[in-house]
């Protein structure tokens, strides 16, 4: 059977599903229902974010189509490293508040969808004495915040997490509330969500153009056209581009810049916590899994340059995606020398979509009515919460105040 139909059957089999009396009682118990002029809308991208959104708008009752060019988490969110923090990022304040209350909003999402979200803190140090003091600094401003962060000594770091071993005498800052998930399939799990409560998810389905009727939105696939009351664009690092197609000249993000993402097969618990240091990051997922990122950037050859032009999530081979995956794995066995046994379930490539001035972009435009906008780094920490306040400004009708740091007009 052709996979773009099957998918769509499914979504669409959910809708009639939703029509009945057993899942509508179920979202209209913890939701309210949405009276607004929105009934129809399509969300472009299913990674994380666009998920996210799909899935809290399905929640209150809206009819939703999610489109993707290939299928859930097939970039960005499929291969990211998947902390979730509010450590150091205090500036402006707004922006430390909004990812705190996405650590918030991930205890209730995880009551709702099946996601299992690691809750083991992260410790975080590096080499240098300036770095040490950044990051010091850092810490104390969110401390007047309330955040519940601390530099603590390497004994206090053995006691945390006997396995890990440092390799410095630096202080080390220790987060205690910040965790991690499996990116893809925390996606895959909202996306499931949304399709429970009737949405539709069609895959693959390039949107290729977006144009504006008298009171709608055309959609134009490669698929189908649907005509929408309103469409969400979360498009990752194509934002510039589906923002192009709707006639808004501003550029959003900046060129996006690639990470090499491991993951393991699930292994002994080894260790608890997010590490982050100056030359490698891991962590370890409940079932197991250890999910570690390379550090450094790819060397700037000819050859690799040629090889990054188009985007790509994968090693053109399997024999380089193991070799690469071998060098970010004895790196950090220097630290957990445990690794040195891991079996590699996935080599990734991910490539961030960053904002031009590093904050995410979310909201209508005022000058585009009927778009919605949500670009931004750090989508798999704050997408629980743009999600939930993506549907209330989407379906009530309101501007919320905690995004107005974010809005596009900021260009
Ligand atoms: C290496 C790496 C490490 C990271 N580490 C962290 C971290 O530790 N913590 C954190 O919070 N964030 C992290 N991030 C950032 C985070 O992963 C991203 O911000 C997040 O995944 C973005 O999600 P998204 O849904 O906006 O975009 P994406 O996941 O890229 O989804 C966009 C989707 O749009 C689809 N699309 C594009 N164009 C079209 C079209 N024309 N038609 C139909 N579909 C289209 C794509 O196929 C894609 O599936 C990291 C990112 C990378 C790459």
């Amino acid at each position: 059977m052709d996979r773009r139909k099957f998918l769509s059957g499914v979504g669409a089999a959910a809708c009639m599903t939703a029509a009945g009396p057993v899942v509508r009682s179920a979202f209209a118990a913890d939701a309210v229902m949405h009276a607004g002029k929105i009934n129809r809308v399509a969300v472009v991208g299913a990674g994380i974010v666009g998920a996210s959104i799909a899935y809290n708008l399905s929640k209150r009752g809206c009819e939703v189509i999610l489109l993707d060019k290939q299928g859930p988490a097939a970039q960005a969110s499929g291969n990211s490293f998947a902390w979730i923090n509010a450590t150091y990022f205090d500036t402006p304040r707004s922006y430390f508040t909004l990812r705190s209350h996405s650590l918030d909003e991930y205890h209730r999402l995880a009551q709702d969808v099946d996601i299992q979200v690691h809750w083991g803190g992260s410790l975080e140090w590096y080499d240098s004495a300036v770095r040490e003091k950044e990051v010091s600094e850092g810490v104390r401003r969110i401390q007047t915040y309330g955040a519940p962060t601390w530099m603590v000594d390497t004994m206090r770091v053995k006691e945390l997490e006997p396995n890990l071993n440092t390799r410095s005498d630096r202080k080390v800052a220790w987060c205690s509330r910040e965790g991690a998930v499996h990116p893809g399939d925390t996606t895959r799990a909202l996306v499931d969500r949304m399709l429970e409560f009737g949405g539709t998810a069609v895959f693959p389905a390039t949107v290729m153009a977006i144009s504006k009727r008298s009171s709608s939105w055309l959609v134009e696939t490669d698929v189908e056209t649907f005509e929408v009351d309103l469409v969400v664009v979360a498009a990752g690092i194509a934002v510039n581009e589906i923002s192009a197609m709707i006639g808004l000249g501003t550029k959003l993000i900046k060129p996006a810049t690639p990470g090499v993402i491991v993951t393991t097969k699930p292994m002994a618990s080894m260790i608890n916590a997010v590490v982050y240091t100056t030359d490698t990051h891991f962590h370890q997922l409940s079932d197991g899994r250890v999910i570690l990122g390379e550090k450094a950037g790819p060397p700037a050859t000819d050859q690799h340059l040629a090889y990054l032009t188009g985007h790509p999530n994968a090693y053109p081979s399997e024999e380089l995606a193991m070799e690469h995956a071998a060098r970010v794995i004895s790196t950090a066995a220097k630290y957990v020398p445990q690794f040195v046994d891991a079996e590699i379930e996935n080599v990734g490539v991910g490539w961030r979509p960053l904002p031009l001035d590093g904050l995410p972009v979310i909201g209508q435009p005022k000058s585009l009515p009927g778009i919605y906008l949500a670009a931004m780094h750090s989508g798999v920490t704050l997408a629980p919460i743009v999600g939930h306040l993506a549907a209330m400004e989407i379906l009530d009708g309101v501007s919320v105040d905690l995004l107005s740091d974010f809005r596009v007009e900021r260009f």
